[in-house]
Parts: C-alpha cells; structure tokens; sequence
C-alpha cells in the first residue's frame, strides 16, 4: 500500500495528517505521522501562566482519522531511496511531508547559557512557570524585544520586575513602525524596563551582565532572540532562506516525492513576501501539503497554497493586546478590544478532536475568515 510519511506534530504536520486522510477519502492510503512527543504543542499558548493547558493529545486528532503515530524523532531524510531513519528504524515513503517546525536560536558561546530559560517548547515554559512560582517577587531579564519576548516581558510584568533588552534600537524591530506606539505605551502602564541596543553578555546565579557593562538582578533571563527552522530541512534542499527553511512551489511542493509545510518550509505569500513562521500559515500550508501529499498519489489534482490576509495579534499582558492587520501592521483593535480577539484565537487554534468528520471538514476548510477579526 501507498506511504505518505509526515514529519511533526506541530500545527503543520497535525494539519498534514488531516489533509492526506481527507484526500485519501476511502482509497487505500497509509499515512503515518512521526513526533517523539504525545501532544501537539500550541506553542502560541506559551507565555500564558499555566502552559501546561496548552496541549491537545495527538491521539484524539489521529485515531479517529485513521492515521498512525510513531513516537520517534527523525534523524536522517534519504531522499534518492525515499526513506526516513526515525528512532534507528528506517521508514519508507511515497510521498513525505516535511513539517518539522523550528526551534529557538540559542546563543552558542555566551557563559552561564545553561541558566537560560525560554518559552519556546513546553518543557521550557514549564521550567520557567516552576522555577519562579511561589516567589514573592521577582526579576526577570527578557532577550529579544520581538513576538515572543514582548509577550514574555508583558505576562511576566504582571507578578515581577521586568527588563527588556534588544540588541535593535527600537522595540519590536520585526512588527514595524505600525503596532509600536500601543506596544511602548503597555509597556509603560506596565511599568516594564528597556534597554535597547543592548544584549546580555553574561548569565550568573541571580544576575545578568548587559553589553553596556551593567550588572542586573535577575532571578530568570528569558531568552527569545529568534527561531530558525529543523535542521531537517537540509535534508531536503541545499537552497535553504535566511530562516533555514526549504522553497517551495505554491502546491507547497519541495522535491518531486517531498512537500513541506509550516515553520520549514518558505512559501510565497505575494509577490513581495513569503509565510510567516506563524501557526496562521503553518495550518492551512499542513491542511494543502498533507491534502496534496496524498492527492498525487491518488491521482487527484492537488490544491494551491493561496494565503488569506495577514495579520497579528499580540498579548500585552494586563495591558491588553494589539491587533493588526496586512504587513504594515495597520492597527485593527488594542487595549482590552485587542484582548478579546487575543483570547478567541487562543481557542481557535485548538484543533477539533475525537469526531472523525468535524476533523475532516475543518482540514476542507483551509482559510478560516474569523468572524471577530475587525475589517479594513
Ligand atoms: C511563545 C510563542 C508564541 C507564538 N505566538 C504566535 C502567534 O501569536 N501567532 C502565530 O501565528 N504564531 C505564533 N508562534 C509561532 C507558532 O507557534 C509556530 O509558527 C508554529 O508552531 C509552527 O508550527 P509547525 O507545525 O510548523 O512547527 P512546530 O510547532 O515547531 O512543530 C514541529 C513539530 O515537529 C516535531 N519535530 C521536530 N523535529 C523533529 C524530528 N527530527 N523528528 C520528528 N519530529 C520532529 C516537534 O516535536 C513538533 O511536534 C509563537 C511561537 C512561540 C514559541
């Protein structure tokens, strides 16, 4: 029997899994999904104080619809034989799906590195929720003013002290100009520090040094300076973007055998951009590379990858969150209007479990159009 083999159980590689069973519909197709872990990870969830509500079961998403899980981590892609080595044993595949997502880029030579924390995987947030639970008060220093550090900083600034420190001389350098006013002005309310054009050079027990030589106490120093796509991706291309990810054709096809999807893969938004590195693209590129993945085998024809609009929303802690809209991030909503939205995507996000059929129709359904995101 035919083989579609998906690499991840992120957002994409969920999405993938129920992409290929609806295009399988009742042909006979195997689809096995290969994650070391038993949950998909809403890694958007993590800033959130108890991050440990921010999983969903694998098995309730792939059970009902028929799709295998093998607990494994996939060391090698062997393209030419069209095989995978995961947890030593070699799998092979007809069609593969790359969806291996990304990862927090660590700073490699930095002393006292070990003592970072971060909110990039559930283990980590975890760690950090735990390591400063039940503090009366604490300080904490946050690298990387960027998406995850600002709602790092804002969440944390509702319990403790906070600095932030970016190596950039304004906040929020990858948001643009759009958001910046309503993201400084929480800051303020919130009473969180800034140090810009800055970084931490060292870590110690309970302090910080900063590159202007200043010394900070820091019961945590949260690192959040950027992610950058699977080591997996190399496997597939040796073309890979700034952001490591593999190109792809807009059926999100990488190789003839091979389609990538979410944190790995770069796909053209517009003429202009490609995808973010954001869960908004990475579910409806998992719902047409897992769809289309199957759908060439089958001999169906496959769909295009044609992006809704783009647009954020950033929690601001006690402040609120902004809203926004396009790549110039026109502001749609802040303050507490920004933070309903916020909560409702935050829910959004959780995949349908346990029913086959609303499984199913919502992988049909790969531009979901929000009713509470505020038009132009
Ligand atoms: C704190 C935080 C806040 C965020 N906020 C937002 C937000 O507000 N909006 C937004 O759109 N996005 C947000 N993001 C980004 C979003 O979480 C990612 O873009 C999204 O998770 C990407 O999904 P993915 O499936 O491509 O990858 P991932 O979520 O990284 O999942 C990858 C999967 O692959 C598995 N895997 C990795 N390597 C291997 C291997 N070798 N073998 C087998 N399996 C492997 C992993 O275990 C995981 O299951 C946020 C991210 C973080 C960390």
């Amino acid at each position: 029997m035919a083989h579609v083999v998906i690499i991840g159980g992120g957002f994409a590689g969920v999405w993938s899994a129920a992409g290929a069973a609806l295009a399988r519909a009742d042909a006979d197709l195997r689809i096995t999904l290969i994650s070391p872990h038993e949950h998909l990870v809403l890694r958007p969830r993590l800033y959130e104080p108890n991050p440990d509500l921010a999983k969903v079961a694998l098995s309730r998403i792939l059970q009902p619809i028929g799709v295998e899980h093998a607990r494994a981590s996939v060391s090698a892609i062997d393209t030419g034989a069209r095989a995978v080595v995961a947890g030593g044993a070699k799998i092979n595949y007809d069609r593969l799906v790359l969806a291996a997502g990304s990862e927090l880029i660590r700073p490699s030579r930095l002393p006292g590195a070990d003592r970072l924390f971060d909110i990039d995987t559930l283990d980590g947030a975890l760690r950090l929720t735990d390591h400063l639970r039940d503090r009366e008060q604490f300080s904490v220093v946050v690298v990387g003013a960027g998406f995850v550090g600002l709602e790092a900083a804002t969440e944390l600034a509702g319990s403790g002290r906070v600095l932030l420190v970016d190596e950039s001389p304004v906040i929020g350098a990858q948001l643009g100009s759009g958001p910046r006013a309503v993201i400084e002005a929480a800051l303020d309310q919130l009473g969180v520090a800034r140090r810009l054009s800055t970084t931490v050079t060292e870590v110690g027990d309970g302090y910080a040094i900063l590159s202007d030589g200043s010394r900070v106490e820091a019961d945590a120093v949260v690192w959040s300076a950027g992610m950058k796509a699977s080591a997996l991706a190399r496997h597939i291309s040796g073309r890979l973007d700034h952001l490591g990810r593999v190109p792809v054709d807009q059926w999100l096809r990488a190789l003839p055998e091979v389609f990538a999807a979410g944190d790995t893969a770069a796909a053209a938004f517009d003429t202009e951009h490609t995808v973010m590195q954001a869960c908004q693209h990475a579910t409806p590129m998992g719902k047409v590379a897992g769809y289309n993945a199957a759908a060439d085998l089958l001999g169906k024809p496959l769909r295009e990858f044609t992006p809704g609009p783009y647009v954020t929303c950033l929690d601001l802690g006690n402040a609120g969150a902004v809203f926004t809209r396009d790549w110039d991030r026109k502001v749609m909503a802040s303050g507490s209007d920004g933070k309903e939205i916020k909560l409702r995507i935050n829910q959004a996000i959780h995949p349908p479990v346990d029913n086959a059929e609303t499984i199913l129709a919502a992988a049909d359904r790969v531009y979901i159009e929000l009713p509470f995101f505020p038009r132009p």
